[in-house]
């Protein structure tokens, strides 16, 4: 999947979240986006699956502008993609698989087939065991991995990850590396924001932007490539 920002400003109350950003994210394996606090990081990631649409410039998401998609074509976006925030939230009326099914039931996949997808994810984070758990039952961390395997389990072409590893403790965020890192070699494009390190250390070959008051002041397009700003 191919993203361009041409000339992107978002303002929210008339105050610039990204202000003026041109840019092509061209590696299909991994971009991570770094930069302190409040540099317009989740703002990016939003506009990458037409979550908002630039208050200047325009967004071409494979080459179509994120203004004029359809409906149709942004369900169809959506379906290829899964994403990931902090604080995604799980339906509190339904168990994890169940959460964990639900893009499956989007996509119009058969009871059998969904059993077996959700099955096998929550067998590779390691949380078989909290399959029959309603999201009250479970921990922060515990909600996290479900959340992600909710985003991971239709096996999208792009996982979108807004800091995935940010406020867990170490062995969640370990297994959160390892699956997203996993993921990327399997051929899956991993775009995440985070200001982890550690998570930084799994993406050496990743693409990085580094945004700083809503501009981009780094771009590395991955293997030690830097484009001139
Ligand atoms: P980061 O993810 O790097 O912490 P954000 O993209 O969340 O940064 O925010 C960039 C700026 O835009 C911040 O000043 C933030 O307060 C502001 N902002 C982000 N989203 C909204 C919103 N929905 N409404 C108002 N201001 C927002």
């Amino acid at each position: 999947m191919r993203f361009e920002l041409r000339s992107v400003s978002v303002h929210f109350d008339n105050m610039p979240a990204l202000n003026n950003i041109s840019c092509s994210l061209t590696n299909p394996s991994a971009t991570i986006i770094t930069g302190p606090s409040g540099a317009g990081k989740t703002t990016l990631l939003r506009l990458l699956y037409a979550d908002i649409l630039p208050t200047k410039g325009s967004v071409f998401i494979n080459g179509q502008n994120s203004a004029v998609i359809s409906v149709k074509q942004k369900r169809s976006l959506l379906r290829n993609m899964g994403v990931i925030f902090q604080d995604s939230t799980l339906i509190e009326i339904c168990t994890a698989v169940e959460n964990i099914q639900y893009p499956l039931i989007i996509n119009k996949v058969a009871a059998g087939e969904r059993n077996k997808q959700s099955l096998s994810v929550l067998s590779s984070l390691g949380i078989s065991h909290l399959r029959d758990k309603f999201p009250k039952q479970l921990s922060g961390g515990e909600k996290h991995l479900v959340a992600l395997a909710r985003a991971i389990v239709h096996k999208p072409q792009i996982v979108i990850a807004d800091e995935p590893t940010g406020n867990l403790d170490e062995k969640t965020s370990i297994a959160v590396a390892s699956t997203l890192k996993s993921l990327s070699d399997e051929g899956t494009t991993i775009i995440l924001s985070t200001h982890s390190t550690e998570l930084l250390s799994y993406f050496t070959y990743a693409e990085k932007l580094y945004l700083s008051d809503g501009k981009i002041v780094h771009h590395s397009v991955g293997s030690g490539r830097s484009l001139l700003l």
